[in-house]
Formats: structure tokens, sequence, C-alpha cells
């Protein structure tokens, strides 16, 4: 079975993200897979465009920024340089699934925290990156069991 070439880890920026990013990084160095890491960022119209009518693109421009920042010192820690650094504005698992195709990746690694009752029925991040990836995809159990 051949070895993991390229791996993409999906990265909420809480402080699970280093359960997610340690175990791909083992990975990684075991298979000498090169690793990309990817934050998206949810548009904030997609939340309240339609209820609240006030121009989003100060707020939206400053929360860009920060993300970038901690995307950034995360990385940092893991050795991963700027090119391998994407934040994306979108939906997480469409643009997960869509640069992880641009990318031509392997394997998808992303947080799982293992849902029971109705959080599992509005579904996770996990789920949705699982549903329609067409590479293989890890999911890391993060944080307690949630009924
Ligand atoms: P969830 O269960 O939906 O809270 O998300 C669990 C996992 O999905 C996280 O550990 C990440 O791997 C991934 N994820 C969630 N939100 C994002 C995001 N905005 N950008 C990138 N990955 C995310």
């Amino acid at each position: 079975m051949p070895a993991y070439r390229s791996i993409l880890i999906a990265i909420d920026l809480t402080e699970e993200a280093g359960l997610v990013a340690d175990r791909a990084k083992v990975l990684a160095g075991a298979e000498h897979a090169d690793l990309h890491l990817i934050h998206v960022i949810e548009p904030l119209s997609f939340a309240y465009g339609g209820d609240i009518p006030m121009d989003f693109s100060g707020i939206q421009e400053e929360i860009h920024q920060q993300a970038r920042e901690q995307l950034s010192r995360f990385a940092n820690e893991y050795g991963i340089d700027e090119e391998h650094q994407h934040i994306v504005l979108g939906r997480p698992e469409v643009e997960i699934h869509a640069l992880a195709e641009t990318l031509d990746v392997d394997l998808i690694v992303v947080g799982s925290h293992g849902r029971y009752g109705l959080a599992l029925l509005m579904g996770s991040t996990a789920n949705g990156v699982l549903h329609g990836a067409s590479c293989d995809v890890l999911a890391v159990r993060v944080g307690e069991v949630k009924k």
C-alpha cells in the first residue's frame, strides 16, 4: 500500500486543534508526507445577512486578519511554512473538499467530537467532510463525547 504523499489538516483554531495536528504530524513523519493547514472562515452574511441590514466587510476583514495571525502562530509550532497555510471564506466542508482536490492531497485530517442524539442529527464538520471526499479522511477524536 503506497504511503500518503500529502495531508490536509482542517483546523478550527480552538484549543482542540493541536490534537488534530499532532496526529497528522506523527502520520506525516512516518509516511514522509507534505502537510497543509486549512482554516475556513464562515462569512457573517451566512448567519446574519438576511436579518441585519448592515455592512459586515470591516468586521469580516478584522476576523480574517486575526485568523491569519492565529493560523500562522499555529503553523510555526508545526514547522508548516506560509505557502502551506490556507485561509478560505465559505462553508467548512465545501472549502475543505475544494482545497483537497486543488492540492491533490490523499488524506484529510479532521477532529471529531463523537456526538450522540440531537447533536449527531444536526451533523458535524467531520461528517460533512467524510461524505463526498474523494480521498481518505481521518477523524481524530477530540473533546468529550457530547450526548
Ligand atoms: P465540529 O465537530 O463541527 O465542531 O468540527 C470538528 C472538526 O472539524 C474540527 O476539529 C476541524 O478539524 C474541523 N473544522 C470545524 N470548523 C472548521 C473550520 N472553520 N475550518 C477548518 N476546519 C474546521
